[in-house]
């Protein structure tokens, strides 16, 4: 079915005149090798997961957070630097509670959150709260750019800008900056692009940060923000606790997708945000997790299982879950409207919020 559907993308593109000759042949050859090469390892993922019989406590995942040196609450995290007394208090908090879990975390960093004046060092620092509590940083692009609106040349200069303090804090610190997290989850808008992008990752060294448990967290965060903000302690307790039980919703979900394709529960990779509502949820959310039988791996951990050689085959405007994404190579639709949404008054909430934000 995708086949089908990548081809006609390039046959369009052809009658447009957008591609020369010579440029579609190639994409056309890319495609039609991606496609077998989907369906060879869909079977052989297939075949290898009909192998593995599933232990008993065999769930794993490894928790990502986004967007650090902070998400602030309704506004998006490429339009606000936040404060750096509330960076401080939540990049303390969330360190210190995964820590405390033995969750070996990545943070995927936006770097033009720390060019604030006169508070440069103090916001490097925060990163290397990070590095000092055992955890490791990714790019998430300079300003958190989208590979949808962004031609290719500039969003290649985004990834370059966005490692230059990550790379000299993580090499003093021992480490290797080697995971890429797309921002918004859009991984490009046609093949040609996604394509080029992804050589262009290999070729500095980077992988792609996939997520398989992804959730609108964000949302609950703007509304936490707003009850904050008012001092509404009850609306501050009712966004916490109807998080906390969107994310068991959303693991349900996910964990049903996966033994759909797998037969067994794979790794998971859970994204949440560097924001209030993690700093204060976080702690309950882990514990949550363990109750439910996870155990906390790094993302090299998680990406190691033969899972994740899956192709993610999805081209589009849309940033969802790779499980979502992987149905493609196993011959499904991409149903991500199905993903568990949150309830509607936080919707509303957070929309409203957001609206309002924009007009000031
Ligand atoms: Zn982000």
């Amino acid at each position: 079915m995708y086949c089908a559907r990548g081809c006609n993308c390039v046959l369009a593109a052809q009658k447009d005149g957008i591609l020369n000759q010579a440029r579609s042949f190639l994409a056309t050859c890319g495609i039609l090798a991606i496609c077998c090469a989907a369906l060879l390892v869909a079977h052989t993922g297939s075949a290898a997961a009909g192998n593995l019989k599933p232990e008993s406590n065999s769930k794993a995942v490894a928790i990502t957070v986004d967007d650090l040196p902070g998400a602030v609450p309704g506004r998006g995290s490429w339009q606000a630097v936040g404060e750096l007394k509330d960076l401080q208090r939540i990049n303390q908090a969330i360190t210190g509670i995964l820590k405390s879990h033995h969750a070996p975390a990545i943070g995927f960093v936006n770097e033009w959150k720390l060019q604030v004046s006169g508070e440069r060092d103090a916001r490097v620092e925060l990163l290397q709260w990070w590095l000092d509590a055992g955890l490791t940083l990714g790019n998430h692009t300079y300003t958190h750019a989208s590979l949808q609106t962004t031609p290719l040349d500039q969003y290649e200069d985004e990834t370059i800008r966005g490692e230059v303090v990550t790379r000299a804090l993580m090499k003093a610190a021992g480490q290797e900056e080697k995971y890429f997290r797309h921002p918004f989850l859009m991984t490009g808008p046609t093949q040609e692009v996604k394509v080029a992008f992804e050589a262009f990752l290999k070729e500095r060294g980077y992988r792609v940060a996939p997520v398989t448990v992804d959730n609108d967290d964000w949302r609950f965060n703007d509304v936490l923000g707003a009850a904050l903000e008012r001092q509404d302690k009850q609306l501050a307790e009712k966004t916490r606790a109807a998080y906390l039980a969107y994310v068991d919703s959303a693991f349900d979900y996910y964990e049903g997708v996966s033994r759909s394709l797998f037969h067994r529960e794979i790794p998971q990779v859970f994204l949440i945000h560097d924001s209030e509502l993690t700093a204060e949820c976080l702690d309950e959310l882990l514990t949550r997790l363990e109750r439910r039988g996870y155990r906390f791996i790094s993302l090299d951990q998680a990406l190691a299982d033969p899972a994740y050689a899956t192709r993610d085959l999805f081209i589009g405007p849309e940033g969802f879950s790779w499980l979502i994404r992987w149905k493609l190579a196993f011959g499904q639709e991409a149903d991500w409207q199905n993903e568990p949404d949150p309830p509607e008054w936080i919707v509303k909430m957070s929309s409203d919020i957001r609206r309002a934000k924009q007009k000031h």
